[in-house]
C-alpha cells in the first residue's frame, strides 16, 4: 500500500512541478497566450460503432419509442421543463434548489400540462396490456425529467386510480374513473401509518359500520394511527383510499379499503379531516407527502373496495375468500403494479447517471503516464473502466429483465399471480438497489462535479432513495421471495413430486458439476453462466432448507425459524433475482445477430462474471475454489478492457435526450465559461 501511494504522490507531484513550471510570471499572465485546455466530445474519444444503435435503443426501451420520443419534445417545447439554456442547448431538468413550496406547485404544474396533451388518455379508464405499455413508457420519460413528477402522478393514477380499477367493481369504476383520468379530483393512497408501514396487517385505524345510516365510520383512534407519507395528502389531494381494520359486528374482518374524500373542489380541508405536512425531505420534494387523521368521518356504504368482500346494508360482512391470510393476501395481489414500476424506473436512472458519468469520463482527462505526454482520459483508467463499465453491464441486463417484467404483468392471467409476486419482489428489491450503488459511483466518478445538483448524478441519489423502502422495503422483499422458493422447495420435497416454481425445474435435474479448469471460452460460455448462477441459487435454497428444517426439529416455530435463517434467505432472494436478470438478458441476445448479438454477448459475460466475482457465497460455500475466483475476477477486468471501444455506443443506445443529462455529460469548459455566468 505504501509503496502504491508513495508512487501516486510522486507522480502527482512530478506533474504539479511540470504544471508550475509553465505558468508565466503573473505580469506575463494573459488567458489567450496560455495553452488551455480545450472540451474534446466523447465522440472524437469513441470509435465507429460496431452495432446500430438505433436498433439497440429499441431493444433497450422495449416497446413505444416513437412516443417516448413525442413526450421529450413536449418537454423540449415547454418552459416549465427549462432548467436553463447555455449555447444552443435548453438543459430539461426541475431547479432542485428551488424552495420545497415552489417545487410541489411547477409539479403539480407539469402533471396538468401531460394530461392536457392527452397523455394519461385510458390510463385508467382502459384496462388493456397495450396501454399498459404505453402509460408505462410516458411514465419512464416523466420520470427520466424528474421522479417527483412520475411519483406525483403515480400516486394518483397507479395507487388511487389502482386501486378504485383493482379494489373496486363497477360501481366504484364507474363513479370515480372518468374523473380520475382527467384530474377533475385529485387521489391518494393512505395505507402506512406513524406505527406500520412495511406490515400493513398492523395498522391501527379502524372503521364500523352503522346499518342505520348504511355508512361506515373511519376513525383514528391512537396517534400511532395516523396516516403517514401520504402522497398528494398535504396540499392536493381531494380524495383517498383508506386503509383500516374493518369492525363488523364486534369481530375484526381485517384490512379493507375505503374511498373517502378529505378536501373539497376549493381545496378546503373536510370535516373530520385533519391534515398536516411531512415536511421537507432528502429528495423527492416536488411530492406532498402528509399526514391524516379521520376523526369518525362517515363514507356511505358503497365506499368499500368491494373487490375481495362486502357489507350487506345490513351489516354482514360476506367474502368468497373465508382465509382471513388468503383474504389479505388476494387484497395485496394488485400491489405488484407499483413494484413493477418502480423496477423499470430504477434502472432508467441508472441509465442517466451512467450515461453522464460515461460522456464525462471520455472528455475529462487526468494525469500523464510519462513526461509529456497527454494526459489520461478518464474512460482509458482501467480502474475507472471497471468502475462505469460493470455497471453499464448490469445495467443492460436489468433493462431487459424490467421490461420482461413488464411484459409479464402487461398480459397477466389469474394463474400468473404468484410469479409475478416474486418476480416483481426480487426485481424491484435488486434493480432499486443497483440504481443507487449506480448514482453513489457515478457521482464519485465525476469527481466534484459529481456534487453539483445541476449535473444530476448526486442529486438522484436523493431522489432515488425512497425506491429502497417504498412499496414494500426492499429486505423484506427479499425474504418474502425466499419464502415463497422455500414453501415450494418443502412441498416439492414433502409430496416427492418434481418442483413446480418460479424458474427451478432445473432442480429436478442433477447438481451439475464445475469444470476444474477455468478458461475465457468456458467463461463466456452462456449455458455455463446459466449453470454458474443456478449452482448458487440452488444451493442456497437448499441450504435454508436444511437450515429452517433443523431448527423446526429443535421446536422452533416455522416463522421464528425461517426468521432465523435470515443470513441465507436474503443471500437467495438476491441469487434469485440475479439469475432471472440473467435469463431475460440471454432471451433478448438470443434472439439478435452479428455484431450486436457480439456485444450484448459481452455484455452478459461482464453482468454474469461481475456478480459471481462480488458475491461471497461462491467461495464461502465452496462453489469454486480461490484459484477458479481469481480467474474470474482478471476476465472481469479483460472484458472491461474489450467493452470500452464500446462504451459511447452503447451509452447512446440508452435512449436518454442529451438534455436530460448533466452538463458535464457535454461542453462542460464552455458550459463553465465565464460569459455563461449569467446564463
Ligand atoms: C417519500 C415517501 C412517500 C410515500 N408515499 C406513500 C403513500 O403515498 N402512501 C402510503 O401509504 N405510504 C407511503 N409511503 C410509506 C412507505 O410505503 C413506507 O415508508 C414503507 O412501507 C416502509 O414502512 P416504514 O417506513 O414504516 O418502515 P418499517 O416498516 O418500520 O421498516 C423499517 C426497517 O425495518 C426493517 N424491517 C421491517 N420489517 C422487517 C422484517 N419482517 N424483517 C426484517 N426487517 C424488517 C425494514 O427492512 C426497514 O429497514 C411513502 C414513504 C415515503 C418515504
Amino acid at each position: 500500500m505504501e509503496g502504491v501511494s508513495s508512487a501516486v504522490a510522486l507522480r502527482r507531484s512530478s506533474v504539479l512541478a511540470r504544471h508550475f513550471s509553465q505558468i508565466p510570471t503573473p505580469s506575463l499572465i494573459s488567458l489567450e497566450g496560455l495553452p488551455c485546455l480545450h472540451y474534446v466530445p466523447p465522440e472524437a474519444n469513441s470509435g465507429k460503432p460496431s452495432f446500430d444503435v438505433a436498433v439497440m435503443r429499441a431493444l433497450m426501451d422495449g416497446h413505444h419509442v416513437d412516443v417516448r420520443d413525442k413526450v421529450f419534445n413536449l418537454m423540449r417545447n415547454n418552459k416549465n421543463f427549462h432548467l436553463k439554456t447555455v449555447g444552443d442547448t435548453t438543459y430539461l431538468s426541475p431547479d432542485y434548489g428551488e424552495t420545497m413550496s415552489v417545487q410541489r406547485q411547477k409539479t403539480l404544474e407539469r402533471v396538468l400540462f401531460m394530461r392536457d396533451n392527452g397523455m394519461f388518455k385510458g390510463a385508467v379508464t382502459k384496462n388493456t396490456p397495450e396501454q399498459f405499455l404505453l402509460t408505462s413508457a410516458i411514465f419512464e420519460c416523466m420520470a427520466l425529467f424528474d421522479h417527483s413528477l412520475s411519483i406525483k402522478a403515480g400516486v394518483h393514477f397507479h395507487l388511487w386510480g389502482g386501486a378504485v380499477m383493482f379494489f373496486g367493481t363497477k360501481r366504484h369504476h364507474d363513479k370515480w374513473l372518468k374523473a380520475t383520468e382527467d384530474i377533475s379530483i385529485r387521489g391518494c393512497f393512505s395505507m402506512t401509518e406513524l406505527g406500520h408501514g412495511s406490515n400493513v396487517r398492523g395498522i391501527e385505524t379502524v372503521t364500523t359500520y352503522d346499518p342505520a345510516s348504511q355508512e361506515f365510520i373511519i376513525n383514528t383512534p391512537c396517534e400511532s394511527a395516523q396516516k403517514y407519507w401520504i402522497g398528494g395528502a398535504a396540499l392536493h389531494a381531494t380524495h383517498t383510499i383508506v386503509f383500516s381494520q374493518l369492525h363488523i359486528g364486534g369481530k375484526n374482518e381485517g384490512v379493507h379499503a375505503f374511498i373517502c374524500q378529505i378536501r373539497d373542489s376549493n381545496g378546503q380541508i373536510c370535516p373530520g379531516i385533519r391534515i398536516a405536512d411531512c415536511g421537507h425531505k432528502i429528495g423527492l420534494n416536488g411530492v406532498d407527502n402528509g399526514r391524516v387523521w379521520f376523526d369518525n368521518v362517515r363514507v356511505p356504504r358503497e365506499n368499500l373496495l368491494n373487490s375481495v368482500a362486502d357489507v350487506t346494508p345490513e351489516g354482514r360482512y360476506e367474502s368468497a375468500i373465508k382465509d382471513p391470510d388468503q383474504r389479505f393476501g388476494a387484497f395485496m395481489a394488485p400491489l405488484t403494479t407499483g413494484r413493477v414500476i418502480i423496477a423499470v424506473a430504477a434502472v432508467y436512472q441508472a441509465k442517466v447517471a451512467l450515461a453522464t458519468a460515461i460522456r464525462y469520463a471520455m472528455s475529462r482527462r487526468a494525469f500523464s503516464m510519462a513526461p509529456d505526454q497527454p494526459e489520461v482520459l478518464l474512460l482509458d483508467y482501467p480502474s475507472h473502466q471497471q468502475r462505469l463499465l460493470t455497471l453499464l453491464a448490469k445495467t443492460y441486463a436489468m433493462s431487459a429483465a424490467s421490461n420482461k417484467l413488464k411484459k409479464i404483468y402487461a398480459s397477466r392471467t389469474p394463474a400468473d399471480a404468484k410469479t409475478i409476486h416474486v418476480l416483481s419482489s426480487g426485481l424491484k428489491a435488486l434493480l432499486t438497489w443497483h440504481n443507487i450503488r449506480t448514482c453513489q459511483e457515478c457521482r464519485e466518478a465525476c469527481g466534484g462535479q459529481g456534487l453539483k445538483t445541476e449535473n444530476k448524478v448526486g442529486q438522484l441519489k436523493a431522489e432515488y432513495d425512497v425506491q429502497l423502502t417504498f412499496e414494500g422495503d426492499n429486505n423484506v422483499l427479499m425474504q418474502q421471495v425466499s419464502k415463497a422458493l422455500l414453501a415450494d422447495f418443502l412441498s416439492a420435497l414433502k409430496r416427492k413430486k418434481p418442483i413446480k416454481s418460479v424458474g427451478l425445474d432445473y432442480m429436478n435435474g442433477p447438481r451439475p458439476i464445475i469444470p476444474a479448469k477455468f478458461e475465457s471460452a468456458l467463461l463466456r460460455n452462456s449455458q455455463f453462466q446459466v449453470t454458474l448462477l443456478q449452482l448458487r441459487e440452488r444451493d442456497l435454497l437448499e441450504r435454508l432448507a436444511v437450515d429452517v428444517t433443523e431448527r423446526v426439529s429443535r421446536g422452533i416455530p416455522q416463522a421464528e425459524a425461517a426468521n432465523q435463517s435470515y443470513q441465507l434467505a436474503c443471500r437467495l432472494g438476491e441469487a434469485f433475482a440475479e439469475k432471472q436478470v440473467l435469463e431475460a438478458h440471454l432471451e433478448t441476445e438470443n434472439q439478435q445477430t452479428g455484431s450486436l448479438k457480439d456485444v450484448l454477448g459481452l455484455l452478459r459475460s461482464l453482468y454474469v462474471l461481475c456478480v459471481v466475482d462480488e458475491s461471497p457465497v461462491f467461495l464461502r460455500y465452496g462453489l469454486l475454489s480461490s484459484s477458479q475466483s481469481q480467474i474470474i475476477h482478471q476476465e472481469v477486468a479483460a472484458l472491461c478492457g474489450e467493452l470500452r471501444p464500446h462504451a459511447l455506443p452503447l451509452v447512446d443506445s440508452l435512449g436518454i435526450p442529451r438534455e436530460m443529462l448533466g452538463p458535464i455529460a457535454s461542453d462542460w469548459v464552455e458550459y463553465n465559461s465565464y460569459k455563461n455566468v449569467q446564463a
